[in-house]
């Protein structure tokens, strides 16, 4: 059945991958975005679609549509655009999510949050469990994204017991893949485009810290089946590969993969960085019949590919 879809966010990264899957199973798409860390280029050639629209707009103002299914993926993901303005990402998630809410309350629609493994914060056990409730600085330069994405899945939380509202909370894993803008200064981008340029390799620390990344489409595959599930079912669901690497086994895979002649220099670390992050995907498997399938390796060599031609 075509279903009237609206994607916040979708002419970011993942969203701009959202939309060309939801367009690709036959359902109508509104791609709503204000451009802030996203690009049009992501989404040009969907501009041919009938089935596609794209709208300006800011989440921080309430928004009137009538829709079926609601993406909520508005806002700066990556350290250095989120702390550009904190307030506003402040507002991007906790006012986004209140309007986004209302307009699911007012129609109906079942509504997914695209949330993050950064509300587990710096975390005191690993891997993390959706039942662990995370280590955050509620003041540290990480706040802002940290706690703006905690008290969103309060508010969906919220609206789903007072009002019964059909929410999914999906906690997203580092995730990376082509349409990564190559300036966003999140570690895979940055690491690949260094390499292709023949630019130093920055690594943040000594390296040791790690991170689990996960391939686009993975991550595709979940937040639709995470939307597909019953409403009996709301999360929040890790989605995330567990495959963990430190930061300097990444680099090196980078400089492998490249063939680059890159040299890695240490840079300090910011204020709070995470030490450690992978997630522990059994709720993914048991509820959604999920798990990812494309190792690093894979990834990178396609995520590579991309870079190539924007570079
Ligand atoms: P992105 O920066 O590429 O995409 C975010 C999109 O939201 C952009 O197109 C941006 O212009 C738009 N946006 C930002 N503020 C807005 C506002 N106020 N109103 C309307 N649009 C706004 O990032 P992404 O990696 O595609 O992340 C998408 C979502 O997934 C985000 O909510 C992010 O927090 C979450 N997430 C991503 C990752 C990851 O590794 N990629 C990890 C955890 C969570
Ligand atoms: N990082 C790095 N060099 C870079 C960019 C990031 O060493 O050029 C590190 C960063 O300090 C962090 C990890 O890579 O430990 C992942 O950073 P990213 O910004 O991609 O995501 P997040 O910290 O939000 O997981």
């Amino acid at each position: 059945m075509k279903k009237r879809v609206l994607v916040t966010g979708g002419a970011g990264f993942l969203g701009s991958h959202l939309c060309e899957r939801l367009l690709g199973m036959g359902n109508e798409v509104i791609c709503l975005d204000n451009y802030f860390t996203g690009n049009k280029q992501n989404i040009v050639h969907l501009l041919d679609n009938p089935y596609f629209e794209l709208i300006r707009h800011d989440v921080t103002m309430p928004f009137f549509i009538e829709v079926d299914e609601i993406y909520n993926l508005a806002c700066p993901a990556s350290p250095i655009h989120y702390q550009y303005n904190p307030i506003k990402t402040i507002k991007t998630s906790v006012s986004g999510a209140i309007n986004m809410l209302g307009l699911a309350k007012r129609t109906g629609a079942k509504i997914l949050q695209a949330s993050t493994s950064e509300v587990y914060g710096d975390p005191q056990i690993h891997p993390q469990p959706e039942s662990y409730w995370g280590h955050v600085n509620p003041i540290g330069i990480r706040a802002c994204y940290d706690e703006g994405k905690r008290c969103a899945e309060t508010l969906f939380m919220s609206y789903h017991q007072q009002n019964n509202v059909r929410i999914k909370l999906m906690r997203i894993f580092n995730t990376y893949g082509p349409r990564m803008d190559m300036n966003d200064g999140r570690v895979v981008s940055n690491f690949i485009v260094q390499a292709l340029r023949g630019e130093d390799i920055t690594i943040y620390g000594e390296g040791d810290q790690t991170r689990s990344f996960c391939y686009v489409d993975d991550n595709i595959n979940g937040m639709i089946a995470l939307m597909n599930t019953g409403d009996d079912f709301i999360g929040p669901v890790n989605i995330g590969n567990p495959g963990e690497f430190t930061i300097a086994q990444l680099a090196d895979e980078v400089i492998r993969l490249t063939g680059s002649k890159s040299k890695i220099v240490k840079q300090p670390l910011p204020q709070d960085d995470p030490m450690q992050r992978q997630p522990v995907i059994d709720l993914a498997r048991e509820k959604l019949g999920w798990e990812p399938n494309i190792h690093l390796e894979e990834g990178l060599i396609k995520t590579i590919e991309y870079f190539k031609t924007q570079i």
